[in-house]
């Protein structure tokens, strides 16, 4: 007796062989697939306590979104001032400041249950995050708060933290009761300790929560007292990384790769994820090749605009490339199925190819290439007897996916998007059904994320006019607007 079958459905099962079953079957037993076939191969009188039927319906693994930022879903869209008056209302500085200063726990629990709402929504089942823009590694808890939020909707939830970036001297705020906040000194030595302390004590305390270590960046620096500090930085978090199993998570950027290779060669290996690294020289494609170090490339993230991330280029050279979200400020969403189309637009029109990019290869650097980067592939990540049983079945059943069933991988591909997910299953259990959540109250959510939102608006009073500040002629003109930074 299965616990759980999904039969005569278009599996498409993202395993090393590519199988594709149509019509064919899934069936779970526990937090695992006990089989996936062909109908014809599915045994006589096989019964399961809930069964699913799928016809006409497309069953795929749950994707893998390898990078967003803890804090985005309540900051997205701010930030896009360039009013000279308004300096620090720059995206990243705001970014900063608000994660550093304004944000409290409740903030992070609100918008960790937000982003996990989303991401489950469309699709995605395992979810990672670093807190923060650069992250904020001054205390456990409020990684504690957004991994809180994020599990309850049934997400397979991997967060971390990690060394932040410059400039130094830093400090953060701890809200009060009485909305009075008390300011701290944040040292290097602590963002280390945090860091340690949560890998060690956070991972597992659920069973979808695992805690990795994640630094904003592992990059370069110019100046000689800045690169030794760059240096201390990496190797403590390859330490930490070290010590309790866990991937290494982060930014990296063309110069940086290379700097990395040259000073701690042994961060690149095969569960390094190093994400956006756009501005790559030649040498540095060779590098991700050489090393098997994950490239986490986000189609629609605003590195883009300044440089361009040679994919193919990694991948001709036999590199590893997954895509990401990059969720969600100031521009993006969790919607990973935008993504997958932005990649095929993007490197197709740089290479002038209308075949580059094939949709199965995009499934797959949604699925299973991420998976093996963060260690996880024995686990998630392709439809496979024995692994967890993470699943999503898609309503093709509509105008702009039917008559569905010929070239079905395409069809998702090309014409999909996250709303169209009707089914998530995770650990085998059923976590979004005909759209509505079933573990906890979606309305709860965003009832929950408005009031951090407000919280976090009241407190930062005029500063907050100038986050949310625009020109309003600009945002229907067709001059060029300079941002003073694009981050
Ligand atoms: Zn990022």
């Amino acid at each position: 007796m299965y616990d759980i079958l999904i039969k005569n459905a278009t599996v498409i099962t993202v395993d090393p062989s590519h199988h594709l079953y149509q019509p064919g079957y899934v069936a779970v037993k526990g937090d695992r697939l006990a089989a996936v076939g062909p109908m014809e191969e599915l045994a006589e009188g096989a019964e399961a306590k809930k069964v699913i039927d799928a016809e006409g319906l497309c069953v795929m693994p749950g994707l893998v979104d390898g990078h967003g930022h803890g804090g985005h879903c309540l900051t997205k869209t701010l930030g896009e001032s360039n009013d000279t008056q308004f300096a620090d209302a720059w995206w990243g500085k705001m970014a900063e400041d608000i994660y550093f200063h304004y944000a409290d726990e409740f903030f992070w629990y609100a918008e960790g249950a937000l982003a996990a709402a989303e991401r489950l929504k469309f699709g995605i089942t395992t979810g990672v995050s670093m807190l923060g823009s650069t992250p904020r590694p001054d205390r456990v808890e409020n990684l504690q708060a957004h991994f809180d939020g994020s599990v309850k909707t049934g997400i397979r939830q991997v967060s971390g933290v990690g060394s932040c970036d410059g400039p130094w001297p830093k400090t953060t705020w701890l809200w009060n009761e009485d909305d009075t906040h008390t300011e701290r000194a944040l040292t290097p030595e602590q963002m280390v300790e945090t860091t340690e302390r949560a890998v060690r004590e956070l991972n597992g305390r659920h069973k979808r929560q695992i805690c990795i270590v994640a630094p904003g960046s592992i990059g370069w620096k110019e100046k000689a007292e800045e690169r030794d500090f760059a240096i201390w930085k990496n190797k403590e978090m390859y330490r930490i990384a070290k010590t309790y199993g866990s991937p290494l998570h982060t930014h990296l950027y063309g110069g940086g790769v290379q700097f990395v290779y040259d000073t701690t060669p042994e961060l690149l290996e095969p569960t390094t994820s190093l994400t956006h690294s756009t501005a790559l020289s030649q040498r540095e494609i060779e590098i991700f090749a050489e090393t098997g170090a994950c490239l986490f490339h986000g189609p629609t993230t605003r590195a883009n605009i300044k440089n361009r991330c040679p994919v193919y280029e990694v991948l001709r050279a036999g590199g590893n490339v997954a895509i990401v979200t990059d969720g969600v400020s100031p521009d993006r969403s969790y919607d990973i199925w935008r993504d997958m189309k932005v990649f095929q637009v993007i490197h197709r029109a740089h290479d002038n190819d209308p075949l580059l990019a094939p949709p199965g290869k995009v499934l797959e650097m949604c699925t299973i290439v991420p998976a093996r980067a963060l260690g996880m592939d024995k686990d998630i990540g392709s439809l496979e007897v024995g692994k967890k049983a993470d699943i999503i079945i898609v309503n093709t059943r509509q105008p702009h996916l039917a008559p569905f069933g010929v070239m079905p991988v395409q069809r998702v591909v090309y014409h999909a998007q996250g709303n169209d997910v009707d089914t998530v299953i995770v650990d085998g259990e059923v976590m979004m059904e005909g759209r509505r959540m079933t573990q906890c109250d979606e309305k709860r959510i965003l009832s929950d994320a408005e009031k951090a939102f407000e919280d976090m608006k009241r407190r930062l009073g005029d500063k907050f006019k100038a986050f949310s500040a625009y020109d309003q002629e600009a945002l229907y003109s067709i001059r060029n607007k300079t941002m003073p930074s694009i981050y």
